[in-house]
C-alpha cells in the first residue's frame, strides 16, 4: 500500500511513522508512506494556501487550488482513494479501516483553520472521515490514527506476537483482559483459570470474559453482533 499525506505541517509526521510498527511496515516494504508539504503546490507566490471565508465570520478556509493541484499531481494515473479528514465525515472504525486496508493507493488530506474549501470534499475526495465528535486543531492525528489503523491491518505487518485475532471489535466484542507476571501482585492475584496450563479451559474463560468486558463497557456493540446474527 502507499499512502500518501497532504498537510501544511509535514514535521508532525515522522516521530511518529518513523517508530515501532508503522517503521517496521515502511522497513519491510509493506507499506510506503510520504508527506507532502501542501505549500509546494500552491500558486500564489507568499506561498498562501488559506483565504477569508465567503459569507464573512471568524477564522480562515483552506483554499482549493493547492488542494486540487497537489491531489492530482500525487495521484498521477494511479487509482487512489483520497480522504479528507474533517469532523463531519464518517466516524472511523475497525470497519472502515478493514475496508481502507484493501486499497493499493490512499491520499489524506489534512485541514486547518476553520477548514477546507468544501469544493475539495465535492470534487476531489471520495470519503470524509472523522475520528470522533470532538474538533482537533488540525488534520495531521487524524491522518496517523488513520495510517496506524490501517497500516495494522497490512498483511504481514503484524507478528504473530501482536496477532489480530481476538483483538477489540473483531466481531464486535472487546478483547479479554489481559495480566503478565507476578501472579500475585500486593495482594491482587491473577485468575486461576490462567495459572491452570489447561489452554482450552483458558480460550473458555476468554470468550466468556469478552463478552462480559463487552457488556460491561460497550453493550452497543453486542446490540451490533445480535443484529448482524438476525
Ligand atoms: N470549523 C470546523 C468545524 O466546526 O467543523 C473545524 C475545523 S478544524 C479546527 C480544522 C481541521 O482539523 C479540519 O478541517 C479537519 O481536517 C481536522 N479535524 C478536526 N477535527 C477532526 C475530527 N474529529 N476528525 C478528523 N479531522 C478533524
Amino acid at each position: 500500500m502507499r499512502i500518501d499525506i497532504i498537510t501544511i505541517f509535514p514535521g508532525l509526521f515522522g516521530p511518529y511513522i518513523n517508530e515501532s510498527i508503522i517503521k517496521r511496515a515502511q522497513q519491510k516494504k509493506k507499506v510506503v508512506i510520504k508527506v507532502h508539504d501542501l505549500r509546494d503546490f500552491t500558486e500564489d507566490k507568499h506561498k498562501k494556501v488559506d483565504d477569508r471565508p465567503f459569507g464573512g465570520g471568524p477564522g480562515m478556509v483552506m483554499s482549493a487550488q493547492p488542494i486540487f493541484d497537489a491531489v492530482k499531481k500525487i495521484k498521477g494515473k494511479r487509482a487512489v482513494r483520497v480522504i479528507v479528514t474533517c469532523p463531519s465525515g464518517n466516524v472511523l472504525n475497525q470497519k472502515i479501516a478493514k475496508n481502507l486496508a484493501k486499497c493499493k493507493n490512499i491520499i489524506i488530506i489534512c485541514g486547518h483553520y476553520e477548514g477546507i474549501d468544501e469544493r475539495v470534499r465535492d470534487k476531489v475526495a471520495q470519503e470524509a472521515i472523522s475520528i470522533g465528535d470532538y474538533v482537533l486543531t488540525g488534520g495531521e492525528l487524524a491522518a496517523l490514527v488513520l495510517v496506524d489503523s490501517v497500516t495494522r491491518l497490512l498483511p504481514g505487518v503484524l507478528g504473530k506476537a501482536e496477532s489480530l485475532k481476538d483483538e477489540s471489535f473483531e466481531q464486535n466484542l472487546l478483547e479479554y483482559p489481559q495480566y503478565t507476571r507476578p501472579a500475585n501482585f500486593r495482594g491482587i492475584k491473577v485468575p486461576n483459570v490462567l495459572l491452570s496450563g489447561n489452554h482450552s479451559l483458558i480460550e473458555k474463560w476468554r470468550k466468556e470474559q469478552a463478552v462480559i468486558r463487552t457488556k460491561k463497557y460497550r453493550p452497543d456493540l453486542l446490540l451490533k453482533k445480535t443484529n448482524q446474527c438476525c
